[in-house]
């Protein structure tokens, strides 16, 4: 076993499948890395995430080895690996963490000190966050194995529903990450922002927590359909009347206790004419107008520090036109970052495989080959209601 092959970021709206070298149990600085393991990749999801960096909105250089939401068997066992075997079938969540470092021990592992030279936080994949080389490949390293990888009890089980832990890497912990920092519990309303994969998984998140009502707001009609099809009211933001007022048609109040941006700083403005436009704050005001007073707001939508693409000079730099005094005036509480995917994951996985919760039905998930990767980020980008898989060995399919 010597080749691999994963996809490549080229340049901006450009992926390619290219021949990689087979992975090496060595950190991006070329130390050795007894404490990881190889993968054979199950199945390796394409991300909104990964789709700010293929638009060009971010600093990623060209070369660049896509893919941070991975699930796998382990193939190869590093010295120092103590609960892993040969044949295991992981969850990887998709921060990178050493388990050594204060935040790794406060469960804070997507800001890991220990894994990315430049600021903390490392991720498989994924532009300033260490080197680590993407998953959305036949193999993978994965580092500090025994505290990353969440292992699949029952492989057998595990592979028979694998369409839905395949979700646990990345969108679900995300999606509840979002509902659990917007302190949604039963009899809440809640509404999300954004009807992509992530704003799907924050939805039944949501009705997992036990929330009364989740609508979904996007300004992609068949994103709204899908959304409705798999149980959520629905307000459609490219239409004129504000969102408060399609709350209010919903709810008969203009507010909700929970709200949740899972769109981040390639946002839409709102109306007929808005919509067609980019405005990276609209989420974050309209979540403040229609957020309850003391209600707290999720933010698992990215935010960059620098997105050469954006609209003004200041978003090139982060800065958006934030109406904060409108959050303070109502006492919100703001919640950011990288989602800590291991706070969650191994809950999560029980929720799937005990039929709790169908995730991979709601997001519609759609699995292609490996080599099918390009039309996968293509459709993806053109806003499809569905959630890329790549299949690199067949394997989901046979399952
Ligand atoms: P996506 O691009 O598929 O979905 C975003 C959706 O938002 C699109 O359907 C778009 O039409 C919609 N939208 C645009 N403007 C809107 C507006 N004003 N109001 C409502 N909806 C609007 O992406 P995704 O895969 O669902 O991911 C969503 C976000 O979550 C991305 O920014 C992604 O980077 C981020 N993310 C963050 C983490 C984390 O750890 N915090 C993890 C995964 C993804
Ligand atoms: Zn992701
Ligand atoms: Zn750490």
């Amino acid at each position: 076993m010597s080749g691999n092959h994963g996809v490549v970021y080229v340049g901006p709206g450009k992926v390619e499948v290219r021949s990689l070298a087979f992975p090496e149990l060595a950190e991006p600085n070329g130390k050795k890395a007894n404490h990881g393991v190889i993968l054979r990749v199950v199945a390796t999801n394409i991300c909104g995430s990964d789709q700010h960096m293929v638009r060009g909105r971010t600093t990623a250089p060209a070369g660049l080895v896509l893919g941070h939401e991975i699930t796998g068997e382990v193939i190869e066992v590093g010295s120092d690996v103590i609960t892993l075997a040969k044949g295991d079938l992981v969850s990887v969540p998709f921060n990178v963490a050493c388990g050594r470092c204060p935040m790794c021990k406060a469960q804070n592992t997507g800001v890991c000190l220990n894994v990315n030279p430049a600021r903390p936080g490392g991720a498989y994949g994924y532009v300033d966050m260490g080197g680590w080389i993407g998953g959305q490949a036949e193999f993978v390293m994965i580092p500090y194995a025994d505290f990353n990888l969440l292992k699949i009890p029952d492989r057998d089980r595990g592979m028979a529903k694998i369409r839905d832990p395949k979700c646990l890497s990345d969108i679900l912990p995300t999606g509840y990450h979002g509902a659990v920092t917007a302190g949604v519990c039963p009899g809440s309303t809640v509404y999300v922002a954004g009807a992509g994969p992530v704003g799907l998984a924050a939805g039944a998140s949501a009705r997992l927590l036990g929330a009364a009502v989740v609508i979904v707001g996007d300004v992609n009609k068949a994103r709204l359909d899908h959304a409705r099809r798999v149980g959520f009211e629905t307000v459609d933001l490219s239409e004129d009347a504000t969102l408060s007022d399609q709350i209010a048609a919903i709810l008969g109040e203009p507010e909700v206790d929970c709200a949740i941006d899972c769109v981040g700083f390639e946002a839409r403005g709102h109306g007929h004419s808005g919509s067609q436009t980019e405005a990276p704050a609209s989420v974050l005001n309209a979540l403040m107008e229609v957020t309850r007073v003391a209600g707290k707001v999720g933010i698992p939508g990215l935010y960059v520090t620098d997105d050469p693409g954006a609209v003004d000079p200041a978003a090139k730099r982060g800065s958006l036109s934030v109406r904060l005094g409108l959050g303070w005036a109502k006492s919100h509480s703001f919640f950011t970052g990288q989602t800590p995917v291991m706070k969650y994951n191994r809950n999560l996985m029980q929720a799937i495989l005990w039929d709790r919760l169908n995730i991979a039905e709601i997001v519609n998930v759609q699995v292609i080959a490996l080599e099918r990767a390009p039309e996968g980020y293509s459709q993806f980008d053109s806003g499809v209601p569905k959630k890329f898989v790549l299949d690199p060995h067949g394997l989901l399919n046979a399952a």
